[in-house]
């Protein structure tokens, strides 16, 4: 039985664009609204979840680069945002150096587990958005979370790439973390308007062995909006389709604790 204390999860896809970051985000926020405390990490350099949550990245003195190197204390790196129990470990791109320098150092593989380790207890859910790429940072992710959430976008190419994801997650599994398992796959970006859209959930479905989470997330433009008033979807239009679905999949999430 998977427990709510302390759950950690990575939302990771090496494609971009597919809603990474708007899940990282919006389920973060959503979570935080079920008076859940959470922690978001952005572990991507384009730091778009930390201005999302409505903090200016480019001012930030102390980020996930500083932490994972650590060059600074957690609490040093962290931000309590403007949404009550919603907590960042804010970035921007200077992570980018990130993935050279931990070359140098020992564990690199854990860096970022052994910091959240000291701290997971002071949360319900920490949530983690990775770059868009299979590298030391969303291996370093993967060592510290106890599940991945794959967002799949409903277009022509969902599946590719997939099978090297599911390859990555149990390699990490086999040899780093053997505690880590699938959360499961979130549809993004849905439009029920196309037969594509459908179409994609149902071979994926076919040819995944995994959990797929009955909330499909729309594609809603006020999702797309969001971001560039720093605010997330809950709170920039609290009664738009896109919230509305963020927040039935934070509820699925909640309620997997008695899967
Ligand atoms: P990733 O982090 O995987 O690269 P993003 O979350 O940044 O993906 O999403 C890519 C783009 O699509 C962004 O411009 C985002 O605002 C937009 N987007 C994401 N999800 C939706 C959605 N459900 N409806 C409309 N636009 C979306
Ligand atoms: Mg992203």
């Amino acid at each position: 039985m998977r427990k709510s204390m302390g759950r950690i999860i990575a939302i990771a896809n090496q494609k971009g664009g597919v809603g990474k970051t708007t899940t990282a985000i919006n389920l973060s926020a959503c979570l935080a609204e079920a008076e859940k405390r959470v922690l978001t990490i952005d572990m991507d350099p384009q730091g778009n979840t930390t201005s999302g949550l409505g903090i200016d990245k480019n001012n930030c003195e102390n980020t996930i680069y500083q932490l994972i190197l650590g060059e600074c204390s957690f609490d040093e790196a962290l931000i309590h945002t403007e949404f009550e129990y919603l907590d960042l470990i804010p970035s921007n791109v200077n992570l980018a150096g990130a993935e050279i320098e931990l070359l140098n150092i020992e564990n690199r593989e854990y860096v970022l587990h052994n910091e959240i380790e000291k701290i997971k207890d002071n949360y319900d859910f920490i949530i983690i958005d990775c770059p868009p790429s299979l590298n030391m940072l969303t291996v370093n992710a993967m060592t510290t979370a106890s599940t991945v959430l794959v967002p799949i976008q409903c277009e022509y190419y969902a599946l590719e790439g997939l099978s090297q994801l599911m390859y990555t997650i149990n390699l990490v599994q086999e040899r780093l973390n053997p505690s880590l398992h699938m959360e499961g796959v979130v549809f993004t970006m849905y439009d029920a308007r196309t037969n594509l859209s459908l179409q994609v959930v149902e071979n994926v479905k076919e040819n995944l062995d995994t959990t797929i989470y009955k909330t499909i997330i729309p594609r809603n433009v006020r999702l797309a909006e969001a971001p560039s008033h720093g605010k997330p979807i809950n709170i920039y239009d609290s009664k738009s389709t896109g919230a509305e679905s963020y927040r039935l999949l934070a509820q699925e999430v909640i309620d997997r604790e008695d899967d």
